[in-house]
């Protein structure tokens, strides 16, 4: 089966490539490169915030090109051998230098906080650090879909006036106004579709792929943005941000004592020292083997909510199903992966057990197609 095979080997390099990173960045500290590194710029500059930026740009930069060969595979050769991809060799690569500018942007200002806290606070970093993690959390939240997003699509409001009506309708019933809704031109790099709730407070909307617009019906649309604003209805964007902050004063505190007890296994003394940091990274993967199962129960839960508003709403059920598996064809989704893959690594339940969710629930509610509806009334 092809998308069986095709989420095989995604699967299989995005494993390999976590586990090399993991190995490396072990190797790098316990044999002394670390140490080596953060010498080596000291003897240049004084400042330990440059040698901070200095360092994690190097790091970064020589993860990127030994990981390279997986990652083009994966995301390159892998999606044209299997006729998924729009994008040029030319396109592949400025878009991965301006996602790597975009990151370098939001994430060094991060690391140069997260280090003045651990100058500051020393062993109480992981306190004051979440805190600080929430309001970024929420200004980036709400930053997303206004600066971030356009800086890789054109984002503009949808045009088809009859599909508008439709939205206003179903919008109006969730609390959100129509010109929250917005299509971008995800056809330039990929020929699967896709569709999001995004934003927070003012900044809040729904987005579509052009993919999407342009090869399903307005029925079917329909059914896409009412699960989209299941997600709002239910709020699921601020419970995320609210689960993700109780999760990281949890998982900051115990890196920081496995951080603090573990430095002199490879010869740091302080834990403000830099080369000491990718030890930080090593610990902060090995809890993701926990935080990743977790996070992904709660964003099914999320799904399988949305999915029943949606069903409610349109009572479209019919639609719906066709929808989703007709996204599930043209985005080749295994439809039915293994057990365990499905609980470790899916933010979506398989498209399996979402419909047979919602065939459960359409009869717990005695919900029936609209269509069918209107012909027992008449
Ligand atoms: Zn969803």
């Amino acid at each position: 089966m092809n998308s069986k095979k095709y989420n095989n080997i995604k699967l299989a390099v995005g494993i390999s490539e976590t586990v090399l990173l993991f190995v490396l960045t072990f190797l790098f500290l316990y044999m002394g490169y670390s140490k080596k590194l953060s010498d080596f710029l000291y003897s240049y500059v004084e400042s330990d915030y440059v040698v901070l930026i200095l360092f994690t740009i190097l790091t970064g930069l020589a993860a990127s090109i030994v990981l390279f060969p997986l990652n083009f595979y994966s995301s390159y050769i892998l999606e044209h051998k299997y006729n998924l991809s729009n994008q040029t060799l030319l396109k592949y690569f400025t878009e991965g230098i301006k996602s790597t500018l975009v990151s370098g942007a939001i994430g060094l200002p991060i690391l140069i906080l997260f280090y003045f806290i651990l100058k500051e606070f020393g062993d109480n970093w992981w306190l004051v650090f979440a805190i600080a993690m929430f309001f970024v959390s929420v200004i980036l939240s709400q930053l997303f879909p206004i600066v971030i997003f356009p800086i890789f699509y054109k984002v503009k409001p949808i045009e088809d006036e009859e599909l508008k009506e439709r939205i206003k309708t179903l919008a109006k019933d969730a609390g959100l106004k129509v010109q929250d809704v917005y299509s971008f031109d995800m056809s330039k790099n990929t020929k699967k579709a896709n569709a999001a709730f995004t934003g927070l407070g003012k900044t809040k909307r729904i987005i579509l792929g052009d993919t999407l617009l342009s090869s399903y019906s307005k029925d079917e649309i329909e059914t896409v943005i009412a699960h989209e604003l299941g997600h709002y209805k239910k709020k699921h964007i601020v419970k995320n941000i609210l689960y993700g902050t109780v999760n990281s004063f949890v998982l900051f505190f115990v890196i920081s004592v496995l951080y603090k007890s573990t430095i002199p296994w490879f010869g740091f003394s302080s834990i403000n020292e830099i080369a000491a940091l990718p030890l930080l990274t090593l610990w902060a993967m090995l809890i993701g083997l926990i935080q990743t199962p977790i996070g992904n129960m709660l964003s099914r839960k999320f799904e399988y909510e949305a999915d029943q508003y949606a069903v409610e709403s349109t009572r479209k059920p019919n639609s719906f199903i066709q929808t989703l598996n007709k996204l599930t064809e043209q985005n080749l989704g295994d439809k039915e992966p293994h057990p365990f893959v499905e609980w470790f690594f899916y933010s979506h339940p398989s498209i399996k057990k979402r419909i047979s969710a919602i065939k459960d629930f359409i009869q717990s509610k005695s919900i029936i197609e609209e269509s069918q509806f209107q012909e027992q009334m008449n």
